[in-house]
């Protein structure tokens, strides 16, 4: 509606000889910058006129203002359908990258799975929030009165607040899982940090303090990625067990390859915003508590695997255990 301040409708008449009158009108935008003659007539074809603008103007602002919300619907939709489509790494190709990195002496912030003495597991989200399945996951971890961790996406967690304020009310770590969910191994230097970092702003914001914990989009990471997550003061969380739940291979297979990788110190990745894997998740959580495993946050995890580091083990500044994977 600002548009309107910056526009009026201006009329100049003329009596006629015939004692008839002649008005020359004039749309002008930003006190005369742009003067616009729209028509001439009679005073009263102008007034008509007059009207028949304001309706259009009126029109068009609302049918701007309209698309500019469906655009945002649309590019919200969007980055639900393509975060589904992504590649992740398999356990395997982050386990062979992990020994690649303690071979060549690298040990990063991060966490690739829990004390393997310890019969516990994490489950964690990716994707969210999301208005549609996020409240669900939170009543089940709730009814089960289970831990978990959410890596939220900030430009999805700016748009809900509200639900990142109940993950974090009901105990549940919240992580950062990048600003636009890309694929950090493919963008400039320069950006992976703005990326880290806006991702931790949007977080402090709604929260009041930052994530301590960060999962790249895909699993892909290289050193520049977690060197710049460590300098933003995250820790890189990955996952012993993926069910590839993004690709909805139905309920029961996502139960069945959950429950068959399942081992201590177990990191779970799935998604928030599959309904095949909601409706499995009580199943899952059932099933696993019968089995007779503990429930952890990757914070209380990571606090568990600092405890049982072998004292010997390199160290590099701010280094948290690179626990060996099996
Ligand atoms: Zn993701």
């Amino acid at each position: 509606m600002r548009l309107m301040r910056h526009l009026s409708f201006n009329s100049l008449c003329f009596r006629l000889p015939d004692g008839g009158e002649k008005c020359q009108y004039a749309l002008t935008f930003a006190d005369g910058m742009l003067t616009l003659n729209v028509c001439s007539g009679t005073a009263r074809e102008g007034r008509s006129m007059r009207n028949h603008i304001t309706v259009f103007l009126l029109t068009a602002a609302v049918a701007l203002a309209f698309g500019s919300i469906s655009q945002a619907g649309a590019g919200v939709q969007q980055y639900w359908e393509r975060a589904q489509q992504e590649d992740y790494k398999s356990p395997e190709e982050l386990q062979a990258q992990h020994a690649r990195e303690v071979r060549k002496g690298q040990f990063y912030r991060e966490l690739m799975r829990g004390n393997p003495n310890a019969k516990s597991v994490a489950l964690t989200f990716d994707d969210g929030p999301h208005p549609q399945f996020t409240p669900q996951i939170l009543a089940i971890l709730k009814k089960y009165n289970v831990k978990a961790t959410f890596f939220v996406v900030g430009k999805m967690a700016k748009q809900y607040p509200n639900l990142i304020k109940q993950e974090a009310a009901a105990g549940h770590v919240v992580g950062n899982h990048t600003y636009d969910h890309v694929n950090l191994t493919k963008i400039p230097l320069g950006d992976i940090s703005i990326q880290w970092q806006k991702g931790n702003d949007v977080i402090k914001r709604i929260l009041g303090q930052p994530p301590c914990f960060c999962r790249p989009p895909g699993g892909d990471y290289d050193r520049a990625v977690i060197t710049a997550a460590s300098a933003n003061g995250l820790t890189t969380v990955l996952w012993t067990d993926d069910p590839g739940d993004y690709a909805k291979p139905g309920d029961r297979v996502i139960e069945e390859r959950v429950l068959r990788r399942i081992d201590n110190g177990g990191i779970v990745l799935i998604h928030d915003g599959i309904q095949q894997t909601i409706d499995v998740l009580p199943q899952i959580i059932e099933h696993l508590q019968k089995r007779g495993f503990k429930f952890q946050t990757v914070a209380e995890m990571t606090q568990e695997c600092a405890e049982t580091i072998p004292a010997s083990k390199p160290k590099t500044p701010g280094s948290i255990p690179s626990l060996k994977i099996r």
